[in-house]
């Protein structure tokens, strides 16, 4: 069925009444709609931004009508996956939202070991439908987190050091570009762009769909944390540098830095102390997994030792109440070498120093598959990085912590400035000096990333991002697009 229905939109006090928007089947959410302010909201609380329209698409043909109409009305433009980007580069002041949290669709071909994920789906959806077959992907270790935006970003999770990055799993996508044209990109189709979609985040265009290798994973796991005191950190940290050095590709850590949640599974004595935590995840058989962990689990007397077999599911989730959507979050990050005595010494002195007991710092050890593609083989950059590091602000909408740890995430980052090695494109905020994006490709991938740019979107519409601008062109319309001249 096609529909042509009308919207109020356009940027700032100028305002176009009863527009045509043709060809739409999903939902135009304006600021009258009863549902706005839930459309309007994103994982991170502390965004208010209040778009004209939000196109909710149930579908392509929705997103390139949805293109199209903000290309012909000159709107800010701002692609929304999962919603759960810190920096809120979901969503705009003014303009249009494409919307594609109603394009959540994930089919599984078994045998083949694919599946096909549409653009607005989150690492839950793709979970539950792989791992019926005992199949997974890399994927974020949160559940709520967006396919689409990770994806784009590179993609970091427990199986990556076995499987690679999310991106070095992707084998195809379908966008719609600048211009409202579907297209189809691979290794074979437009290798520019899918090299370019490969790490480059939302520049390019709109993702309908990712078509992703899967790999045998469980369906159970070895995982869960192992916690230590604060105190120990510094002990804890020299031991990990040296255990995970000659860890095997399976198992995946990450540390984590801050007070015990109050969940369930931790006794409640422990709660909201400040604690050292390495989570684990072996993507192999459990009786190695047992093997590889077991130094880790006999060092310094843990307070607590949760490793055991788990569904992978259940753990890919696990941490998902910790970082609920609606509190107020600002990040800073990272990317570290491996840790020398003098880095640990800074990270154990600043990573306690926080006010709320919901801060924490996370830190992802990388290394395995992801530093064997080689630099520049897509457009994730830092491939050879120790770890990813990200100070983590977190206060709820209650709680006056905001300026107290905004300030001590800056402080540790500053702290942190002489092991710094790049960042990872998706744990920057959104008050980053625009140096950073580079920072987060290296000079020769953010210089090809910039071509590719040029060619698929030289009139920058898809700016809201952590942005990679065009060479500047004659096509540059009518307004300043991100502080084009
Ligand atoms: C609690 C938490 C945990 C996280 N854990 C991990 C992790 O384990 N591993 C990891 O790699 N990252 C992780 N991240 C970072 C995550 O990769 C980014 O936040 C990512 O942007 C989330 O994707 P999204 O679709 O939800 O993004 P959104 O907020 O929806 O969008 C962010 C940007 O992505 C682009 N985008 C989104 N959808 C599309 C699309 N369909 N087509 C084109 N562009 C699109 C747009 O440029 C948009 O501005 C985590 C983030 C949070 C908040």
């Amino acid at each position: 069925m096609t529909t042509a229905t009308t919207a109020n939109v356009g940027r700032g006090s100028q305002v176009l009444t009863g527009v045509e928007f043709d060809r739409f089947r999903g939902r135009l959410i304006r600021a009258e709609h009863v549902d706005y302010d839930i459309a309007r909201a994103v994982w991170n609380g502390a965004i208010d931004r209040r778009p004209h329209l939000i196109a909710r698409c149930i579908g392509t043909a929705d997103v390139v009508a949805a293109v199209r109409f903000a290309r012909k009305h000159d709107l800010e433009v701002a692609i929304r996956g999962g919603g759960h980007n810190v920096a809120g580069t979901a969503i705009c002041d003014d303009g249009i939202v494409i919307d594609l949290s109603a394009m959540r669709a994930v089919r599984v071909d078994p045998a083949g070991r694919k599946a096909w994920v549409q653009g607005g789906a989150l690492w839950g959806d793709v979970d539950h439908e792989t791992q019926a077959h005992g199949l997974a992907t890399t994927g974020g270790i949160v559940s709520h987190t967006g396919v689409a935006g990770l994806t784009l970003g590179g993609g970091v999770g427990w199986l990556m050091r076995k499987h690679g990055l999310t991106v070095d799993n992707l084998l195809s996508v379908d966008v719609v570009t600048a211009d409202g044209e579907l297209l189809r990109a691979s290794e074979d189709e437009r290798p520019d762009l899918f090299w370019a979609l490969r790490g480059g985040g939302g520049n390019f265009g709109v993702v309908t769909s990712f078509e992703f290798r899967l790999h045998s994973v469980g369906p159970t796991v070895l995982g869960g944390p192992v916690v230590w005191d604060a105190s120990d950190a510094g002990e804890v940290l020299r031991f990990y540098r040296d255990f995970v050095r000659d860890a095997p590709d399976e198992l995946g850590t990450v540390v984590r830095f801050g007070t015990a949640p109050p969940l369930p599974v931790i006794p409640e004595h422990l709660h909201w102390r400040p604690v050292v935590m390495v989570g684990t995840c072996y993507a192999g058989p459990i009786e190695d997994g047992e093997l590889a962990l077991g130094p880790l689990r006999a060092c310094r007397a843990p307070l607590l030792d949760l490793v055991g077999p788990t569904p992978y599911v259940a753990w890919q989730s696990a941490l998902d109440s910790t970082v609920v959507h609606g509190w107020n979050y600002y990040w800073k990050s990272t990317h570290l070498p491996e840790l020398r005595d003098d880095l640990i010494d800074v990270i154990a002195e600043h990573a306690f120093a926080c006010s709320s007991p919901r801060s924490y710092a996370a830190m992802f050890h990388l290394k395995g598959a992801v530093s064997r593609v080689a630099e520049g083989g897509t457009a994730f950059g830092n491939r050879q990085a120790s770890h990813a590091i990200t100070l983590d602000a977190v206060w709820r909408p209650d709680e006056d912590f905001g300026e107290r740890d905004t300030a001590w995430t800056r402080r540790f980052f500053a702290a942190l400035g002489r092991f710094r090695e790049g960042v990872y494109v998706n744990f920057l905020g959104g008050d980053e000096d625009p140096g950073r994006v580079r920072e987060a490709y290296g000079d020769s991938v953010y210089d090809r990333l910039v071509d590719v740019k040029t060619t698929y979107d030289a009139d920058n519409i898809f700016h809201h991002n952590q942005n990679i601008r065009p060479r500047l062109s004659d096509r540059v319309g009518g307004f300043d697009r991100a502080g084009e001249a």
